[in-house]
């Protein structure tokens, strides 16, 4: 269990700097969404200026053929073609400005959230630098779990290996729980600290005197006297 807990904190921040880490996320994230929105409306901006200018060249060129036409009919043909392209133009005209419009914003915004990102930002490296600081002694502490780990497997019969590794399992990493004693007048009573189920004096005995591997009746974890009791 305390392998795995080590093992995911290398992977994640410490508890102590978690706050701050979710405060660097949701701010940065917040910038890129920003910078992909500037992105996005200057590429819609060129993409307008583009087809406007487009336009501009074919009404030039319907102007060029309206000095060769011959009829009156080629001609009106022609003329209506340049208001249809021109109306068009407008169009992808005010996609520009608005576009651009966009672009501006997202500008003035980027700036505001860059600057008040930046003592964010040296306060979460300045953290995030101690927390690296500090890995290179829990990869050690890792790696002496792991071996004293591949010991107990080594030592443990196959079927108990395999019960335990099923209750692993089955209760997310918690597969024993400790016999808490309550001290009473008669006899003391002891229970699973895990569910508080009363255990019966037989367990506790074959336990004591076999060390038996008795699951709890309730929440079938293995069952284990604290030091003192085992013996
Ligand atoms: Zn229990």
């Amino acid at each position: 269990m305390e392998l795995a807990r080590s093992l995911a904190l290398l992977d994640g921040v410490p508890e102590s700097m978690q706050e701050l880490h979710d405060e660097y996320e949701s701010r940065r994230s917040e910038i890129e969404e920003l910078e992909e929105e500037h992105q996005q409306a200057e590429l819609e901006r060129r993409a307008a200026e583009a087809e406007s200018a487009a336009g501009k060249e074919s009404v030039e060129r319907y102007q060029e053929q309206t000095s060769r036409v011959t009829t009156q009919r080629e001609y009106g043909a022609l003329l209506s073609e340049i208001d249809t392209v021109r109306a068009q133009m407008r169009e992808a005209d005010e996609r520009a400005l608005l576009a651009l419009e966009r672009q501006d914003q997202a500008t003035t915004r980027l700036d505001e959230l860059r600057g008040a990102f930046e003592s964010l930002d040296a306060q979460y490296q300045e953290a995030l630098a101690a927390w690296e600081e500090q890995k290179p002694a829990m990869r050690e502490r890792t790696e002496v779990l792991k071996g004293r780990i591949e010991v107990f497997r080594e030592r443990l019969p196959p079927a108990t290996l395999n019960q335990y590794q099923r209750l692993f399992e089955r209760h997310g990493g918690a597969p024993l729980a400790v016999i808490r004693v309550i001290e009473s007048a008669k006899a003391p009573i002891r229970h699973c600290s895990f569910c508080n189920y009363r255990i019966r004096p037989q367990v506790v005995l074959q336990i004591q005197t076999q060390g038996a591997l008795v699951p709890c009746d309730s929440c079938q974890r293995i069952l284990y006297l604290d030091d003192g009791e085992t013996d």
